[in-house]
């Protein structure tokens, strides 16, 4: 492993009861889209691959800028990508799957059974997820690069996938090791570091006793101190992290 960035697409200021399906007052948070590269020994795997400019307008998101042009600010291609671990398939997570034409791409069975099956006819059930992406899925698993993974998984040697369901059926925490060091990508398992912190989840939301669990699993991670755990979408992160030096505005940062 030589390194783990987070790259941002876009932001948004929220209050923070709007964070916390129950509790929070109107503080303003600092609410990041953001996706990962791990560069390691074997390629580049991507964890998530951030969202096109018109899911933003939709969803009222300040739009830097695509996953590709993020990714060219390190001088990398999408046809370099050679997979990409989804921790979900909502669409900020899966938007521009069309746009990694040679990637793998992994996603937990249990999500894509929810979200491509019947109680998708339920709008609160289908919140979050962009048609547009389950076909991407579906051409992808007929090129013969879908990896529908039963549970937790080692992806590349160092990356590692545990599912805990939660914010969906399938959601997964993605652990990247290099030496003695190790980040835990949260995706959606936790927003921010108040769900972690509170044990209370974000609103939109498949299971509460999952969720709880998750959150005291990844209190139990953190209590490690070669151990980072880091929410999907804390702003906080970008602030705090390594800003990779000759890109602008810190939208890369260095995690690991
Ligand atoms: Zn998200």
């Amino acid at each position: 492993m030589t390194g783990l960035y987070q790259l941002a697409v876009g932001s948004k200021t929220v209050p923070l009861s709007s964070c916390l399906l129950r509790g929070g007052d109107d503080q303003p948070v600092d609410f990041g889209y953001s996706f990962w590269l791990v560069d390691h020994a074997g390629g580049l795997l991507l964890v998530d691959c951030g969202f096109r400019e018109a899911a933003a307008a939709r969803k009222s998101i300040r739009y830097e800028r695509t996953p590709l042009e993020a990714l060219a600010l390190l001088g990398i291609g999408g046809a370099e990508i050679d997979g990409i671990v989804l921790t979900h398939l909502h669409f900020d997570h899966a938007g521009a799957l069309p746009d990694f034409p040679n990637a793998r791409v992994y996603v937990q069975a249990r999500d894509l059974e929810y979200f491509t099956g019947p109680l998708m006819r339920f709008p609160l059930c289908a919140s979050g997820i962009d048609a547009d992406d389950m076909t991407a899925v579906e051409r992808i698993r007929g090129d013969g690069r879908l990896e529908v993974l039963a549970g937790d998984a080692e992806i590349v040697p160092g990356v590692r996938a545990q599912v805990v369901g939660g914010h969906t059926p399938g959601s997964q925490l993605v652990s990247v090791r290099r030496g003695d060091r190790r980040v835990v990508l949260a995706g959606d398992a936790a927003h921010i570091q108040a769900n972690i912190t509170l044990g209370v989840p974000y609103p939109v939301l498949h299971s509460v006793p999952d969720s709880c669990l998750g959150f005291e699993a990844m209190r139990e991670m953190a209590r490690d101190d070669r151990t980072v755990v880091i929410p999907g979408h804390d702003g906080a992160v970008r602030r705090d992290s390594t800003p990779v030096s000759d890109v602008p505005g810190r939208s890369v940062v260095e995690l690991l």
